[in-house]
């Protein structure tokens, strides 16, 4: 008999809940609106009600949750979530009380690291990087097959390591970090930058001459197509994601950096040049062990296939 598990990804508009068995297979899943405006015990009540929903006929073993935020995994509490307004939630005793079942809780980014790595790209291996490429960039980290949580379960904060000297400001008050030179958001800035010095590119030609409509997409497409301007804009980017992902490598030493986000449907037009520059300078040279450069697999799903994984 195949086990159950429940995996719940918490976020900031919506809350997916899934019963994911022990081969990560999702065997059923829903959504349900956060309206994070509510008293966190709505939000919980919820949560409970589908959780009995979903597993209606189903046996399931446990419940595992990934939340954003600062998350005291040992005792189950979100500390602190801005994206959820919730400060000292005892989420996993709450839940438990009513359901009955084991629960436990970490991180949302930790949650995807430890999802990609049992059931995506990184099922080969037991050192592994997610680094998720969106508005800003977050990371999580699986070390020696474990979840990598630091000190009270903060997690790593990648995206907040300095790669630019003096560069652009970030919203944390240092400058040049990784995530205001390789996150989503910096690739468009980028892109919109170089629009501006060249009225000829092609990426004009390619937004519909709309600059609202420039996105992760625009400096790629373009530059496949020959562009100049957009090729110069995506080697600019991938420089700066390859030196954030080689001070990932030098720290951590993983065997396998999985690459998250929107970007990363560009595949091997991101991930070989990528692949190069991490070959080519990371400690150690080329005789050193290899770390491998790969694009996510569980897409929508790490969150609750991740957050099923943490009570496997
Ligand atoms: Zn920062």
């Amino acid at each position: 008999v195949v086990k159950n598990f429940v995996g719940i990804d918490i976020g900031g508009t919506n809350i997916k809940i899934a019963v994911v068995d022990e081969k990560g297979k999702i065997v059923k899943k829903s959504s349900i609106k956060t309206l994070s405006t509510r008293e966190y015990a709505h939000v919980i009540a919820d949560i409970v009600s589908e959780i009995t929903k979903i597993t209606n006929g189903i046996e399931y073993e446990a419940i595992g949750i990934g939340c954003p935020g600062a998350v005291d995994s040992k005792n189950g509490v979100i500390e602190y979530s801005p994206n959820l307004y919730w400060k000292n939630v005892p989420l996993a005793k709450l839940i438990a009380a009513k359901v009955k079942k084991t629960v436990k809780v970490a991180n949302d980014a930790s949650v995807a690291a430890l999802g990609e790595t049992k059931f995506g790209a990184g099922k080969n291996f037991t050192d592994t990087a997610l680094i998720t490429l969106g508005t800003g960039i977050g990371g999580g980290f699986v070390v020696g097959g474990q979840l990598f949580e630091g000190f009270k379960s903060m997690g790593a904060e990648i995206g907040h390591t300095v790669i630019r000297e003096g560069g652009i400001k970030c919203t944390c008050g240092r400058k040049g970090c990784f995530e205001t030179c390789a996150s989503a958001t910096a690739l468009i800035r980028k892109t919109l930058r170089a629009m501006q010095i060249d009225k000829n590119s092609l990426m004009w030609e390619y937004c519909g001459h709309d600059l609202n409509k420039v996105d992760g997409r625009t400096s790629f497409e373009c530059a496949k197509k020959g562009d100049a301007t957009a090729r110069e804009v995506v080697e600019e980017y991938m420089q700066s994601l390859a030196d954030g992902i080689l001070n990932v490598v030098n720290i951590f030493r993983s065997q396998a950096v999985i690459l998250g986000g929107g970007i990363c449907a560009q595949g091997g037009y991101l991930t070989a040049p990528i692949q190069n520059m991490v070959d080519e300078h990371r400690y150690g040279g080329k005789d050193s062990l290899r770390t491998i450069i790969l694009t996510a697999q569980l897409g929508n799903d790490a969150g609750v296939i991740g957050a099923a994984s943490l009570v496997m």
